[in-house]
């Protein structure tokens, strides 16, 4: 069954309607492009999957829950816990090497910093970037830097990861590396992944993609 279903979701900014009507479905380790123009509603619906934005209406179910329906802290802890996410710049802390702030989440939730960072290590050789390990995130590539934060959202192994444009501020080499390891790591560990973007070659690494459209989409296929 899916692991993340939404159902007839709407949501404006004051008078500007964002999504009309917009249903979307993802099963466990499923890769789901979503693509659409600009200003069409992605980013608004992965805000909203992701439990970041409440919807004005609609409902969200994620594992038997509906996130519509929790506390603030509830949707904040199932972030922390369930959920990653990298978006188009790294958001990397440049006080910290490239190591700790892979270990970072981890540390957040009170896990040694030993036990940490060698979990840390194991998902920066998944994502060959071992070599950066003890640079800040000022002093690597773009390529590198979006690794970092690739392996510093699965650290915590989440259920889904939610990716916004993770590619958007690479060339396009580098951006379909990030991509190769980003969908073979969530693969492997059956990670579901919410890609927003509107790039045919990024969406090309999805198992499936649905093209939102002036804030419509009728998703019901992983149902
Ligand atoms: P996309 O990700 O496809 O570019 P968005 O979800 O960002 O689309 O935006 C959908 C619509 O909602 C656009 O008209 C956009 O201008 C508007 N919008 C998005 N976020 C906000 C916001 N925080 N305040 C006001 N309008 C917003
Ligand atoms: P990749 O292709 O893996 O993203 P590059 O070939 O762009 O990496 O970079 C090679 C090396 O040069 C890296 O190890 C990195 O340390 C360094 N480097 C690249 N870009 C920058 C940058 N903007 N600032 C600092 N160092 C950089």
């Amino acid at each position: 069954g899916s692991l993340l279903v939404a159902e007839d979701l709407h949501k404006a900014y004051g008078s500007t309607p964002a999504l009309v009507g917009a249903s979307f479905s993802i099963h466990p380790g499923e890769v789901v492009a979503v693509m659409g123009p600009s200003g069409s509603g992605k980013s608004t619906l992965l805000h909203c999957l992701a439990g970041i934005v409440p919807p004005d209406a609609g409902t969200i179910g994620y594992g038997g829950r509906d996130l519509t329906a929790m506390s603030d802290a509830e949707r904040s802890t199932l972030r922390r816990t369930e959920f990653g996410f990298v978006f188009q710049f790294g958001q990397l802390v440049p006080e910290l090497t490239c190591l700790e702030n892979v270990a970072l989440p981890l540390r957040l939730s009170g896990t040694r910093r030993k036990a940490a960072e060698r979990a840390a290590a194991e998902w920066m050789e998944r994502l060959e970037i071992t070599d950066v390990s003890g640079k800040r995130p000022g002093e690597v590539s773009g390529g590198q830097g979006q690794r970092v934060a690739v392996a510093r959202a699965l650290v915590t192994s989440p259920r889904v990861l939610f990716a916004d444009e993770p590619t958007g501020a690479l060339d396009s080499l580098n951006g379909e590396r990030v991509m190769q390891l980003l969908t073979d790591a969530a693969r492997e560990s059956s990670t579901a992944v919410v890609l927003v973007t509107h790039e045919a070659r990024v969406a090309a690494y999805s198992d499936r993609e649905v093209v939102v459209r002036d804030g419509t989409v009728r998703d019901m296929a992983g149902v």
